[in-house]
């Protein structure tokens, strides 16, 4: 069981965070991180934010069975800012402007023990964090969010990867959050209700992103009524890719009869 109030602080150097006086009020989002590093633990990474000036911070380190708190809530973490960058690290993440430094909470998971992905049970713990603190602000879990939602970069990279890795992760924050048994997952209706949920949300996210070699192709297509509403990365069905066939295909007709008549008449 996570108890917030027991969970030991040492506190990031005050270079490293804003230490803005913030109400718990106006804190609206949780962002999740992964620090990136093999079998590092959350008291490691605690104690070098305290002694190090590096000017980044997040709000809590998770690790093998053990949880860290660096930055207090009522202060900003430097965690999703991006620095002396213009731009995010592609046009334009979800949630790009929208959660900031200043509105959120930011808990960074430590790395695995051998590899870049952490442990299933170091990821439960994360998930039982996010939803103690999302009881504690009054907020639910769809106020969770990757790094990556934020500004683009990468970050968790196991989650970027392979969404469905987020989606689990999702799963066991809801089901915390709910107070239902996380090592037991059911196919109850709630979980399907709770995963079509999320992967409606990913599917709406993932059709506004647009590569810079669409961009051409996407305008022609509406242009000539090919194939009309963007969403670049949108999924196309059999039923749509037929109706598009239909359009092309009634263009080409119309053409080739139009051709005919003006032979004819040539004739004529
Ligand atoms: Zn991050």
């Amino acid at each position: 069981m996570v108890k917030l109030n027991d969970i030991p602080l040492i506190e990031a150097h005050p270079r490293n965070y804003n230490p803005i006086n913030r109400a718990h009020s106006s804190i609206k989002y949780v962002v999740i991180h992964y620090t990136s590093n093999t079998n590092d633990t959350a008291r490691n990474n605690v104690t070098y934010f305290h002694d190090a000036i590096t000017q980044t911070s997040a709000h809590y380190f998770v690790s093998d069975n053990s949880i860290y708190q660096s930055v207090p809530l009522n202060h900003a973490a430097y965690a999703v800012g991006i620095g002396s960058m213009k731009n995010p690290y592609f046009k334009w993440p979800t949630m790009w402007k929208k959660i900031t430094n200043s509105n959120s909470v930011s808990i960074e998971i430590c790395g695995g023990k051998t590899g870049p992905e952490p442990a299933d049970n170091v990821k439960k713990l994360a998930a039982e964090l996010t939803s103690e603190l999302l009881k504690k602000l009054g907020l639910s879990p769809s106020c969770v969010y990757r790094h990556y939602d934020v500004t683009g970069k990468p970050c968790p990279k196991w989650a970027v990867d392979d969404n469905l890795k987020w989606l689990e992760f999702m799963l066991w924050v809801s089901n915390y959050f709910y107070g239902k048994d996380v090592d037991n997952l059911t196919d109850s209706p709630e979980n399907y209700n709770m995963f079509k949920t999320w992967f409606e949300r990913y599917l709406k996210e993932r059709s506004a992103m647009i590569a810079t070699w669409e961009v051409a192709a996407m305008n022609y297509c509406d242009e000539k009524g090919i194939i009309k509403d963007g969403r670049p990365k949108s999924i196309l069905t059999r039923g749509e890719l037929a109706e598009v066939m239909m359009r092309v295909d009634k263009k080409y007709s119309e053409a080739i009869t139009e051709l005919n008549k003006r032979m004819d008449n040539g004739n004529g």
